[in-house]
């Protein structure tokens, strides 16, 4: 008799769109908040993937949250879009909150000297005690970052301009999650050291559970955007097939598409996935959605 496979993590997004806030009528079941997502451990530490403005509301669960749980926020890099919600995050302002960060491109030094420039004046209002029990730490690329008694969170080198990190879950039993919010993939490239570096980074994430990836263009879109450090949904489905990923989650919506638009995307992209005889499950994240790793 199979064995069902125990809980794990459960995943939640909590802003899925790239670039910039996008609220509207056309953006409202998709969401219009930037990048931010939670993954809980089971043994209850909060990993925070990224501090769009979509963590404000992940604050406000927290705030809430008379056990105070061990919080630990990995910032892919330190693009507007990626940060803009620090400022908004409840746990950084509570005294009685201990909120670990780091950020792939920074070491801790660096980070507190950021997160304290994006908290102060003219920026943000001079507020007594902000960020006091915020814990600023270095991200060793060989170790990475320990978190609760079976967590161990690393990060691999995306292509995206000024540098940006995919973030690594993993869990007692491998490799869990792989967020890859701003990646470009470029399969339109014949530089042999891009390729080289993709396949790379597909055998990096060999087998991973559930990858989020950029898929902030369309693959006719492509072209009048080379360099710009983003990939095509098309382009995250081929990726995800070529890494052995069990789950697809299209990430990092373009700011001007609309919920159609990403159910077309959604459509096209398991399209790919039959005529490729893949298995890949594909779905588009969208605020509340909520998943068991
Ligand atoms: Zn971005
Ligand atoms: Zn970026």
């Amino acid at each position: 008799m199979p064995v069902a496979s125990p809980v794990r993590m459960h995943l939640r997004c909590w802003g899925a769109r790239g670039t910039c806030p996008s609220p509207g009528v056309r953006t409202v079941r998709y969401g219009g908040n930037t990048p931010c997502m939670e993954v809980r451990t089971s043994d209850g530490h909060v990993i925070v993937l990224d501090a769009g403005t979509g963590i404000r509301a992940l604050g406000m669960v927290l705030d809430a949250d008379a056990a105070r749980p061990p919080v630990h926020i990995f910032l892919s890099h330190r693009h507007g879009d990626h940060v803009q919600g620090l400022a908004h995050f409840a746990p950084l302002i509570r005294a009685d909150y201990r909120v670990h960060m780091a950020c792939g491109n920074a070491e801790a030094g660096v980070l507190r000297t950021f997160v304290e420039m994006l908290l102060s004046p003219p920026l943000f209002p001079l507020l007594d005690g902000v960020a006091r029990g915020l814990c600023a730490v270095d991200w060793d690329d060989a170790l990475g970052v320990p978190v609760g008694e079976s967590v161990r969170v690393s990060r691999v080198a995306a292509q995206h301009p000024g540098g940006a990190s995919i973030v690594v879950v993993h869990d007692a039993q491998g490799l869990a999650i792989a967020y890859a919010p701003d990646n470009e993939l470029s399969y339109a490239s014949d530089d042999a050291d891009v390729m080289a570096w993709r396949d790379a980074l597909a055998e990096r994430l060999r087998g991973v559970k559930v990858l989020v990836h950029d898929a902030t263009y369309r693959d006719a879109e492509l072209a009048a955007h080379v360099g710009w450090g983003h990939s095509s949904a098309e382009e995250a489905t081929r990726f995800a097939l070529q890494c052995g990923a069990e789950q697809l989650v299209l990430f990092h919506h373009h700011p001007d598409r609309a919920d159609d638009e990403v159910d077309e995307m959604v459509s096209r992209c398991r399209e790919v996935v039959v005529e490729c005889g893949g298995e890949l499950r594909v779905t588009a994240a969208w605020e509340g959605m909520a998943l068991v790793v």
